[in-house]
């Protein structure tokens, strides 16, 4: 597939997998996906296991994410991790703002502005989430939402900060219900927040910055997905859970 933006796709493992369980996941994605070339692959597994799957994928293709990050360098903050933590174990990326965080969290945008001024401070990259509602896409909110969200959680970004910045279109009525935006809705929003990062940015920024699709993605919707102009990859959560579904969307992707 011939993408002006190389793909990036990774996996939201969520609060899912032991040790052994992970091991087992990454070891067999580690021989499914030697080959792969084209895509930047990223594994995003709880804390308790980034120590041992960052040892598991040193000598490969595969690079680790984290699902969280505190805004706080260090101190008192009762179950939060740092960015420095999170290094030691060579974590590149951090998703922000994943819409179960916003839910169960109350993260708003300004929290996960900071946290993304903290991940860049500690030359990591975010992946900032957005994405609408059932009831806000029914009531004609979308765009609105999706700009609300875009200009409120990167509120203090440099543009060098954006070149450094992937998004994560989810629309919160696809993830993990098994309906998934078709090709032209992902399309149609992914293009909208490329076209915001214009106004917010510059056009440069806006054309460089990759944005990942996520809802439901699966082996079978991921090519019609990934051959969308302004779809530069995927968020994938519980397809990520299972070495051969993983492997077959990236496949299926190139
Ligand atoms: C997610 O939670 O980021 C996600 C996209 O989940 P799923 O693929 O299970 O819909």
């Amino acid at each position: 597939m011939n993408k002006e933006r190389k793909l990036i796709i990774a996996g939201n493992w969520k609060m899912n997998k032991t040790v052994a369980e992970a091991l087992d996941l990454v070891r067999g994605l580690k021989i499914e996906l030697a080959n792969v070339k084209e895509v930047d692959i990223v594994v995003c597994p709880p804390f308790t296991t980034l120590s041992d799957v960052s040892e598991a994928i040193l000598d490969s293709n595969i690079r680790l994410g984290a699902q969280n990050m505190s805004e706080h360098n260090v101190g008192a903050y009762t179950g939060e991790i740092a960015a420095v933590m999170l290094k030691e174990f060579s974590v590149r990326y951090v998703i922000l703002g994943h819409s179960e965080r916003r839910q169960y969290q109350k993260e708003s945008d300004e929290l996960i502005s900071r946290k993304a001024q903290a991940v860049h401070g500690a030359s990591l990259k975010p992946i900032v989430c957005v994405g609408e509602t059932l009831a806000e896409r029914e009531g004609g909110q979308t765009e609105a939402v999706l700009e609300r969200q875009l200009r409120g959680s990167l509120a203090g970004s440099s543009k060098d900060q954006m070149a450094e910045t992937i998004l994560a279109y989810e629309p919160v009525w696809a993830i993990g219900t098994g309906k998934t935006a078709d090709a032209g809705q992902a399309q149609e929003a992914h293009a909208f927040i490329r076209g915001v990062l214009g106004k917010m940015f510059d056009e440069t920024v806006a054309r460089r910055v990759r944005i990942q699709y996520g809802g439901s993605v699966k082996p079978s919707n991921a090519r019609e997905l990934m051959s969308q102009p302004d779809v530069d990859g995927a968020l994938v959560g519980g397809a990520s859970l299972e070495t051969r579904s993983f492997a077959d969307i990236i496949k299926n992707s190139i």
